[in-house]
């Protein structure tokens, strides 16, 4: 599909392939097509689900980079306390690094290759510099990942064990991300992480979901909330089948943070701008002080009358052992979602009555 980069503040479109925030006004941009350009091939319904499937939705012209993302099972669960309610899991944890980001990553570096570069460069909490990390080797890219130098041993280890150069950070991950902002303006690395190619490539898991429940639209999707890309993504995805006529409602999309990094929860629900907040929860693959995609999250959420919850940390470990005795294996953020579901069905059981669940099971990098 033909597209264009454009600002999600000031509309302006961005000339330089390679760049990742308006010139003008600074905010992250977005991948704006020509949908009359889309050519499906014949059998498209039919097809595999799996991220190579979706490349006329993508802003790439191969898919190059790909290492077999996608296609994960949504899998369904009958749990006597939620009997009533169809319950879904979409293990994003059996991508090639074990969480949803694979998706973005193949996007971004087969952009970059497209693009002429040799090197990239990310802020990462652990999931996102593991799963470029793997990528850019494979794809024969060196990669250099920002990270809080206090973050989780395990996956900075496997960062390295992938061959990345670590620059670690004094501060958090927002730290980090004006750290790798900096570098990448005065350097010849191109630039990866939550912004608008990573956007397109997650987007893929909203079609797939369509898909494995035959076009029927569940009632709600639960999905744990760091820097929103995903919540973004989903909401775009969901809205370009609304418009393909694949499906024929959105669903309601119910935003999960942990009380000890609850940026979008309190924006949305006390309807005001998002504000900085420093990050405190176990649950580090979310623990993003400010959402680089929370504006057009809280849009993703209005638009689907959906809902922002929090869940304190100890929620959080139960739901993860909980998910554990069902054979679903999750670290802390990847089961903040099924805790938001948890906590909102104690609230209010008659809502979930006779609905379709769907809750995003999103990594399992802990150990
Ligand atoms: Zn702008």
């Amino acid at each position: 599909m033909e597209y264009v980069l454009r600002c999600t503040g000031c509309s302006l479109t961005a000339r330089d392939y390679a760049s990742f925030r308006c010139k003008r006004c600074g905010s992250v941009l977005e991948v704006s097509y020509d949908y009359s350009t889309l050519v499906l091939p014949a059998g498209f319904r039919g097809e595999r689900i799996g991220s190579r499937k979706y490349l006329p939705f993508l802003p790439v012209r191969s898919l190059s980079a790909s290492l077999g993302e996608g296609g994960t099972a949504l899998a369904c669960k009958r749990i006597p306390k939620y009997k009533g309610v169809n319950l879904f899991f979409k293990t994003e944890t059996e991508n090639p690094t074990r969480s949803f980001k694979d998706r973005g990553s193949a996007v971004e570096i087969t952009r970059a290759l497209e693009l002429g570069f040799d090197r990239i460069i990310c802020a990462s909490t652990g999931n996102m510099g593991m799963s470029l990390a793997h990528y850019a080797k494979h794809a024969g890219i060196r990669a250099t990942v920002f990270i809080n130098r206090s973050g989780n041993p395990e996956k900075i280890r496997r960062i390295r064990g992938f061959g990345a150069e670590i620059k670690a950070v004094k501060g958090d991950f927002n730290e980090s991300l004006r750290e790798a902002e900096a570098y990448a303006s005065s350097s010849s690395a191109f630039l990866c992480g939550d912004y608008h190619y990573r956007k397109e490539g997650q987007k893929t898991v909203a079609y797939e979901i369509a898909e494995q429940l035959r076009y029927e639209v569940p009632d709600f999707i639960f999905l744990p909330v760091g820097n929103a890309t995903l919540l973004s993504a989903l909401y775009k995805g969901l809205k370009e089948y609304m418009m393909l006529s694949l499906i024929d409602r959105l669903p309601r999309i119910v935003a999960v943070q942990s009380s000890g990094c609850d940026p979008l929860v309190k924006a949305y629900n006390r309807k005001e701008k998002i504000g900085y907040v420093k990050p405190s929860t176990v649950a580090d693959a979310i623990a993003v002080g400010y959402p680089t995609f929370g504006t057009e999250g809280i849009t993703a959420l209005s638009e689907t009358k959906g809902y922002a919850v929090r869940v304190p940390d100890e929620g959080i470990i139960k739901s993860m052992r909980h998910l554990e005795s069902l054979g679903i294996y999750t670290e802390a953020g990847g089961a903040a979602a099924f805790a938001g579901f948890r906590n909102m069905y104690e609230g209010s059981k008659r809502v979930f009555n006779g609905k379709t669940v769907v809750v995003l099971v999103t990594g399992n990098n802990e150990r």
